[in-house]
This record gives structure tokens, C-alpha cells and sequence, in this order.
């Protein structure tokens, strides 16, 4: 798919965590739209992209000056109290063109410098492997939560062609654990998976969040309904994974194998 980039100077980088991110202080996106485009992705349904010509999923702003932005708000932001950061809510920070652009890592950079509390990396990408540099830095301050919907590869490319594959978020799960990254997985959202999925991340992660279209686009599902993604499930024939009651196949599986205490569901998974 064809890609538009424009290069965009933002105004404001730290806004206020609202809503579904409420535990947070800020939430921060390096960039504005997310060239994985996934065929759920409620934030088509936001204005952000509404208000857009190009169909989501096709143009990236990528926004200019962005570290010394991010320096001079943080300091600010302490300097009123406890921060806690979201990243990201309406973009994946570790989309294709943060390899070229590496805003993320800019910014990544000047929180190594001047800590936030606490810092919530949320992203499907194996790319986040070459910051472990820099996260390692924060120590228990940061979690990087990676998205694992699914370990069936064919229902990532049947929901998600654009997106990474499976097997390498798993692995850069088992590198960020292995360098002494803070880590979760995120099953969100929960997507048709097979019986084997909590065994093959139980070796990985201490952590699992499961979310669902129902209880976290932030719109009771509403949003969801209107992106029209019910065919998706028909063409496989895996309705009963879009009813309200899917999570619980995921959940049950998962409290066969992990512990109470390491399994979360929807808000409180992703909060400080
Ligand atoms: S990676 Fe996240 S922000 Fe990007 S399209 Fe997919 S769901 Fe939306």
C-alpha cells in the first residue's frame, strides 16, 4: 500500500490522559496516523481520521522538532507533580517509518534524560527491540506492552496484512525480558486463536492483558460496529469470536496456565 509523509511541526505533544486512559497523566504519539492500517483499528473512527481525505492506514504525519518539544513540556509537566505517560494511544510508535525517522527514539532519549514516573509503551512492532538500549535506562519505570492478538498467523494477515508477523513480536517479547525489559502481552484485540496460545507465552511474559472490541475501543463498541468488520469473521466462519462473550474462550485459556495475579483484563492491564 502506498504511503503519503508529511512533515508536520506539533504545537503540543503531551495532551491530558482522558477517558479510557484516565490513570495516566499524558498520552504521546510521535506521529499522526499508523501505516499498519489494522482492519479494527478504532481510531478510523475518531476524528483524526475522519476529518482526513486519505483512507487510514494510508498517510503518516511525522512530527518535526519533536524531542525539544517533548524536553521543554516534561519539565513543565513535573514540575506540577507526578507524570505518567502513555505511549501510544492513536499510533503505533514503532510503525515502518520510525526505522528511518526514529522520532520515537528522540523522545525515548530525552525521557532517559529527565524521567517520567512511569512510562507505557504499547506497540505491535519487533522495531522496539533497537531501543532496548535506552529502555533498559528506565528501568522499572517503563513497560513495553506488545500486542499479540492472536498466534495464528493466518488471522493476523487476514485481519492485520499490513502488521508484523506473530512470531517476531514474540521473539522481541523474549529479548526485552532477556535484557531485563519490564514487558506484557497484549491479547487486544482478542482475535480467534488456538489452544496452545497461553503455553507458547507462558515462557515469555509474567504479564497478560486481554481486551476486547466490547470493553476497549472506548465507545462500549460502538466505534467497532461502525468500521463493519463482522464480515471478516463470516468469511472464516468464526462468528462466535465477535460476540461480546469471545474474550472469555482467551481468558479461560490463559487462567489454566497463568496465575491470577498475572492476568488482566482490559483497563486495568493497561494502567501505571
Ligand atoms: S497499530 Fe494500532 S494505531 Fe496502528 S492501525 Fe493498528 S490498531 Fe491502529
Amino acid at each position: 500500500m502506498k504511503n503519503e509523509f508529511i512533515f508536520k511541526t506539533p504545537k503540543t505533544l503531551l495532551n491530558k490522559g482522558s477517558g479510557y486512559l484516565c490513570g495516566y497523566t499524558h498520552s504521546l504519539n510521535p506521529y499522526t496516523g499508523c501505516s499498519f492500517g489494522c482492519s479494527y483499528c478504532y481510531v478510523r473512527q475518531m476524528p483524526v481520521s475522519l476529518f482526513r481525505k486519505g483512507e487510514w492506514g494510508t498517510w503518516v504525519d511525522i512530527k518535526l522538532e519533536a524531542a525539544a518539544l517533548l524536553r521543554k513540556e516534561l519539565q513543565k509537566a513535573k514540575a506540577k507533580g507526578k507524570v505518567t505517560i502513555f505511549m501510544s494511544s492513536s499510533t503505533d510508535p514503532y510503525q515502518p517509518i520510525e526505522h528511518k525517522e526514529m522520532v520515537t527514539r528522540s523522545l525515548l532519549e530525552v525521557m532517559v534524560e529527565d524521567p517520567p514516573d512511569f512510562l507505557f509503551v504499547q506497540t505491535r512492532s519487533p522495531l522496539v527491540r533497537r531501543d532496548i538500549d535506552l529502555l533498559i535506562l528506565l528501568k522499572d519505570r517503563v513497560r513495553v506492552s506488545m500486542t499479540v492478538e492472536t498466534d495464528l498467523e493466518e488471522i493476523r494477515k487476514h485481519f492485520t496484512p499490513d502488521a508484523p508477523p506473530i512470531n517476531a513480536r514474540l521473539k522481541t517479547l523474549q529479548l526485552l525480558r532477556d535484557a531485563g525489559v519490564p514487558t506484557q502481552a497484549t491479547i487486544a484485540p482478542v482475535l480467534p486463536s488456538s489452544e496452545a496460545f497461553p503455553e507458547k507465552l507462558r515462557s515469555l511474559v509474567s504479564r497478560v492483558c486481554v481486551d476486547d472490541y466490547y470493553m476497549g475501543d472506548g465507545s462500549g463498541g460502538k466505534r467497532t460496529r461502525k468500521l463493519a468488520i463482522k464480515p471478516l469473521y463470516e468469511r472464516f466462519g468464526l462468528e462466535e469470536w465477535y460476540e461480546p462473550s469471545a474474550y472469555r474462550i482467551v481468558f479461560d485459556r490463559l487462567k489454566q496456565v497463568f496465575p491470577a495475579d498475572q492476568l488482566f483484563l482490559s483497563q486495568e492491564g493497561f494502567e501505571p
